[in-house]
């Protein structure tokens, strides 16, 4: 597998589920990883995993929210690898959830903060590096919640998801004259540690799942291919777009 090689990326929310999987598949497929989240032991682990299969990996822990950590992560990239070509800004949380008169103003502007503004924070420093490097690809995970379908009690969420979508039309615009494409991937429920406060009981669970075309959620490798489709030459006339990757929970109706 070689659809990377010779590239550089950052990945953020890497310590577990989609960012996991998605910073194992590009490794695999040859690129240096940058890999981001809060917690540096578990990115440790996983730098140490992907240089075990042969891959190259350097793990940096931080919080999204912060500036200066956008900016070291960029940093890390063109010390260590010497540039950089992808960025898969994919962390995210779920914020406060429940019915929107009892939602906290802090409550909200934790999603804000961390899907939107977080979102916005890597962008902006990542773009200079593509541009350094003369294109690239830039992906952002936002949710079919609130874009395709309207679920009761995620409002923060799903704003600040929608948000990524505007955030991501407006970069692809921007950046497309430059030879840097700007996607979004859309995934449908997945089995990740995030996904565990929307099924916590076996009948939440059967719920979701039907929910889907497939009548099952995605596992995290599932959505980590589609979003090496949008990294990779494979989408290379692809920008501007918010890619569906839902098993089909945006058309079921059954
Ligand atoms: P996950 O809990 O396994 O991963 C979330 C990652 O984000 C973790 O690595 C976590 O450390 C990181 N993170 C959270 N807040 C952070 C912060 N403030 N600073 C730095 N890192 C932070 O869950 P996941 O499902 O893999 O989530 C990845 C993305 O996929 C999220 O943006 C989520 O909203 C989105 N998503 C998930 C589903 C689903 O059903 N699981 C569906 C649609 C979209």
């Amino acid at each position: 597998m070689n659809t990377l090689i010779g590239k550089t990326a950052i990945v953020t929310g890497a310590s577990s589920g989609i960012g996991y999987e998605t910073a194992r598949l590009f490794a695999g497929e040859g690129a240096n990883v940058v890999l981001a989240a809060r917690r540096q032991q578990e990115l440790d682990k996983l730098a140490a995993l992907i240089e075990w299969d042969g891959g190259k990996a350097i793990a940096l822990a931080g919080d999204v929210r912060d500036e200066a950590y956008a900016k070291s992560l960029v940093e890390l990239a063109e010390s260590t690898f010497g540039g950089l070509d992808i960025a898969f800004n994919n962390a995210g949380t779920n914020g406060e959830m429940g019915p929107t008169p009892d939602v906290s103003l802090a409550g909200w502007q934790e999603a804000l903060n961390v899907n939107l503004t977080g979102a916005f924070l890597g962008a902006k420093y990542q773009i200079p590096a593509l541009q350094r490097r003369g294109g690239g690809s830039l992906i952002f995970t936002s949710t079919f919640v609130g874009y395709t379908v309207g679920m009761p009690g995620t409002a923060a969420y799903a704003a600040s998801k929608a948000g990524v979508i505007g955030l991501m039309k407006t970069l692809a615009a921007e950046l497309g004259p430059q030879g840097i494409r700007v996607n979004a991937i859309l995934p449908g429920g997945t089995a990740t540690s995030l996904a565990e406060a929307w099924v916590d009981t076996p009948e939440k669970l059967a719920f979701v799942e039907g929910l889907h075309a497939l009548k099952r959620r995605a596992m995290p490798e599932e959505i980590a291919r589609s979003v090496l489709y949008l990294a990779s030459d494979a989408s290379s006339f692809t920008t501007g777009s918010a890619l569906l990757v839902d098993g089909g929970v945006s058309i079921n109706r059954t």
